[in-house]
């Protein structure tokens, strides 16, 4: 049985406004998603209400309700401030919590992904190239939910593939070598470039784009062939991904 009360690590995802004065909070936990409720957080006194704000890392205490549990205590423990003051780190944080979001069930265990939703959030409050955290974020979500994108070895014949690889499958769910570049007609184009990017951010923690310089053309093609794996994931597009290329594009 649960304790009536307990503590937990969460991001707040999303927020909204509920009943008189109050708020329901869809926070991420290590032992999953899941909607809470936070009380009189609309009225003017409230001291939780500070505490409880979206796009937030914080220590929360909550108690067992009959429907949702309630949260009474609420700490932060990193509020990316740049992350929350930037219209394109705020989109791109509205694309990780809308791709958590729809690829996860409610109170679905996994301490890992946890651990990688912080991470992202941390790197894209202090990257200089947030985009490439996103493409960080999607190839480390999409291996812990058991969809590893291939990029190693070709996806129908299983022989190591060699940088001369030019064709990604977001169906067969990875690169075609030579030998099978039509094997997919929907495949689509992968240069040297994106395949080495795709490869070390496979192999590297979160942190690990915000020191590299990539051209444009490699950060929209490593875009491109990272949306279509998730497009055919999910059998449709992300609205936050519409609201974000938005944004980039008019940088
Ligand atoms: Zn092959």
């Amino acid at each position: 049985m649960r304790e009536r009360v307990y503590r937990n690590e969460a991001i707040i995802l999303r927020r909204t406004d509920f009943a008189e004065a109050d708020r329901l909070l869809l926070i991420a936990t290590p032992a999953g998603k899941r909607w809470v409720i936070a009380k009189g957080t609309r009225k003017m006194k409230s001291r939780l209400a500070g505490h409880i704000e979206l796009f937030t890392y914080v220590q929360m205490m909550l108690a067992v309700g009959r429907h949702l549990d309630i949260v009474t205590q609420s700490q932060i423990v990193d509020s990316f401030p740049v992350l929350r003051s930037d219209l394109t780190r705020l989109g791109c944080g509205f694309y990780v919590a809308e791709l958590y979001d729809r690829l996860t069930a409610e109170a679905e265990e996994n301490p890992l992904l946890f651990r990688l939703l912080v991470e992202t959030f941390q790197s894209l409050d202090r990257s200089p190239t947030p985009e490439l955290t996103l493409r960080s974020f999607e190839l480390h979500l999409l291996h812990i939910l058991g969809y590893r994108p291939q990029l190693h070895y070709c996806v129908v014949c299983n022989e190591l593939l060699t940088p001369d690889a030019d064709r990604y499958s977001p169906s067969l769910g990875g690169v075609l070598c030579p030998n099978h570049r039509t094997a997919d007609p929907h495949a689509l184009p992968l240069s040297e470039a994106t395949f080495r990017l795709l490869r070390y951010l496979q192999a590297q923690s979160v942190a690990a784009g915000e020191t590299l310089r990539i051209s444009s053309a490699t950060r929209q093609q490593a875009a491109d062939l990272l949306r279509a794996s998730i497009r055919h994931l999910l059998e449709r597009d992300l609205k936050s991904a519409e609201f974000l290329n938005h944004l980039l594009s008019s940088q």
